[in-house]
């Protein structure tokens, strides 16, 4: 069988559905994060791009992003993705790692990203705009830069019933 195309492509070889079907759907990247102007380290808070739909961790508004959330980073094959969370995929091929089992190219299922824990569904601790600025250090979390996912769950076998 084939390899699949994201361990056979690089980033720039893939094609556009290729890209885009490449994101797992975690939204870890879609949460607020400080920058320390010193070190250039990032710092992730629990709080939501307004945009964000924090229970489909999908943009509300997609298509119009870079024009509605000025500090939105569209991804690219040139982009620098230590900012990103280790569990990204774009980081994860662009760092040579394969896909884990709850990606949903790999599952098959777009669910497994949640009930893994990776994606930022029930953990949101505010959204942008209700949350002061000056206020974010409370929201500080280090979850989104762990690569903390629950185990596979295992396959239940089959109940043989007794006649
Ligand atoms: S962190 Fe990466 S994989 Fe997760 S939503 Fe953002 S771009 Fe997609
Ligand atoms: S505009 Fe959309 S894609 Fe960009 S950070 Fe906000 S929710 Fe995420």
């Amino acid at each position: 069988m084939p390899k699949p195309f994201w361990q056979r492509k690089t980033l720039k070889e893939m094609t556009t559905a290729e890209w885009e079907s490449l994101c797992d759907g975690c939204a870890r990247c879609c949460l607020e994060k400080l920058e320390d102007e010193d070190t250039g380290k990032i710092y992730y808070t629990n709080v939501a791009c307004r945009l964000l739909d924090c229970e489909a961790c999908r943009c509300s508004d997609y298509e119009n992003r870079m024009s509605r959330v000025k500090d939105c980073v569209k991804i690219t094959p040139e982009e620098q993705f230590f900012w990103l969370p280790k569990t990204c995929a774009y980081r994860r091929v662009a760092e040579g790692k394969d896909l884990e089992w709850w990606h949903p190219l790999v599952s098959g299922n777009p669910e497994t990203v949640h009930e893994a824990g990776i994606s930022v569904r029930g953990r949101i601790g505010g959204v942008e705009g209700k949350v002061r600025v000056r206020d974010y250090d409370q929201h500080l979390v280090r979850w989104p830069l762990l690569e903390n996912a629950k185990p596979k769950p295992k396959k239940k076998k089959p109940q043989v019933k007794k006649a």
